[in-house]
């Protein structure tokens, strides 16, 4: 299976090769973890967790690392109009992040590293930015990378910029400093900071947010790996100013590929904390909306578009999800009735939806080609598919939910059909073959009886609970 990415390093979409082969590395720029993430930043993570699936579709083994940003201007400030250590006002925010992906059918990562646990990684980097000649230290405390003392940094500006729109982080720090795009890796202690402040032999204070993305991933991929990914708002100046930490000290290409999404947005703002046009995912879950359904919405565009949030959005997600929900029951009470193979099955459209995911995870197609699986299965089921063919169909679906992680997921459970009411049900599709239309009544009654509704189609007949 080809899959093609957009990276935004080259500029171009590009046939995706691995370093190693059949496994890939990737790194995720997670949260930072002062407040509840808003379902823009769920959009950013719910890419993240579209694109591993599809590696993991295409064969790949995947090594997923996501930083948790648990220090940092954010984080102190709450943590002190709190009155709590930063540790434990940052617990919360981590905890319930971890929830929300749950919610969201999220794939753990297999790392989630905290900044604050990788302070000797960090400091590492530093230092052999010093060795280098490449970091200084400011008046103020503060040590910075230069950008002209590292004659490669002209080379970075080719990340593709022109992609940006808003939401660019212009550092607040441009003091004290021998070059304007210089960026702080490690901010002097300051009153302001209280007790969060490291030792290190260039002088008390933290780390810079740039730095720990490069230490931590570097510690858990190696010093060349393959799929960088977050917003589009972190490719600059975020972004650049990792991979110039990472290349300056190990000579190496950083990263292959870089994947970037683009943000939700909100009547044509972007959804952020500051515009204070948001919802977090609880704000969701209290209107009665399901993680499941948001998953829905929230992955029905191609990340590379912008995407507008609606409430219609979301009623019209709980509507398809309710039109596959009763695909896959009557798929599954078919698979029950023990229908003789005739051999038909419902025509594959894996290799439709494979292509549309290797399209730089063209997540519209890919949605089509599923929506056409479920419209011929439903056919096929009013043209008295056999129960092999429906358990058949059940697998695509399956294949498919590897990667929507929406059909299977959060879904109202089929209730089983208990053995005695299947027995009732064939007694009476028996007397219904034979004419014997009294037999036929009485069991039907007797069903209803015990809170079953049968239901005749020309097919054959169908067995739904009855509403409490
Ligand atoms: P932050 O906690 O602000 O560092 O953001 C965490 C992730 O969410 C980053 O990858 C951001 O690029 C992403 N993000 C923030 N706002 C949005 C948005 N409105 N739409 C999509 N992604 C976003
Ligand atoms: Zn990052």
């Amino acid at each position: 299976m080809e899959l093609k990415f957009y990276n935004s390093m080259s500029r171009s979409a590009e046939v995706f090769h691995s370093l190693v082969p059949g496994k890939v590395g990737m790194y995720t720029c997670g949260p930072t973890v002062y407040n509840f993430a808003h379902i823009g930043n769920f959009r950013a993570y719910l890419f993240e967790d579209f694109l591993r699936r599809t590696l993991e579709f295409a064969g790949y083994e995947v090594t997923q690392v996501m930083n948790l940003t648990d220090v940092d201007d954010k984080t102190i400030r709450g943590s002190q109009s709190t009155g709590k250590p930063l540790k434990e006002y940052t617990k919360p925010y981590i905890e319930a992040f971890f929830n929300d992906l749950k919610m969201l059918n999220v794939e753990p990562a297999a790392v989630y590293p905290a900044a604050t646990e990788h302070i000797p990684e960090m400091k590492a980097l530093i230092q052999a930015l010093f060795d280098k000649g490449i970091a200084y230290k400011s008046e103020d405390g503060s040590v910075y990378f230069s950008v002209d003392r590292f004659a490669d940094y002209g080379r970075l500006a080719h990340l593709d910029r022109s992609q940006l729109r808003s939401g660019v982080r212009i550092a607040n720090d441009e003091y004290e400093k021998e070059s304007f795009g210089d960026f702080a890796l490690w901010k002097g202690w300051d009153e302001k900071d209280g007790d969060v402040v490291w030792d290190a032999p260039w002088g008390k204070g933290r780390p810079g947010w740039h730095l720990e993305c490069s230490a931590m991933s570097m510690k858990y991929l190696g010093e060349s790996f393959d799929l960088h990914t977050g917003g589009i708002d972190n490719l600059f100046p975020h972004h650049e100013n990792e991979i110039a930490q990472a290349e300056a000290v190990t000579g190496k290409p950083f990263v292959h590929t870089w994947m970037h999404c683009a943000h939700l947005r909100v009547n044509g703002q972007k959804m952020s904390k500051s515009l204070g046009n948001f919802f977090t995912l609880r704000d969701l879950l209290d209107k009665g909306y399901t993680g499941r359904e948001i998953r829905y919405v929230l992955l029905s565009a191609q990340y590379r578009q912008s995407l507008n949030f609606t409430f219609d959005a979301l009623a019209a997600a709980r509507t398809a999800l309710a039109r596959v929900d009763e695909c896959v029951d009557a798929l599954n009470v078919r698979v029950k009735e023990n229908r003789a193979d005739d051999g038909v099955r419902v025509a594959s459209q894996l290799e439709a939806f494979g292509a549309a995911l290797g399209d730089d995870l063209n997540a519209p197609e890919a949605f089509a080609a599923f929506y056409a699986f479920i419209r011929a299965a439903n056919s096929a089921l009013s043209q008295g598919l056999s129960s092999a063919g429906a358990q058949a169909a059940l697998d695509e679906l399956n294949q498919m939910d590897r990667v929507l992680g929406f059909v299977n997921f959060g879904r109202a459970v089929a209730e089983e059909i208990p053995a005695e009411i299947q027995a009732l049900a064939d007694a009476r599709a028996k007397a219904r073959a034979e004419k014997n239309w009294a037999e036929s009544d009485r069991l039907r009654d007797e069903l209803a009886a015990q809170g079953w509704q049968v239901r005749d189609s020309k097919d054959g007949q169908t067995l739904k609970p009855l509403a409490k």
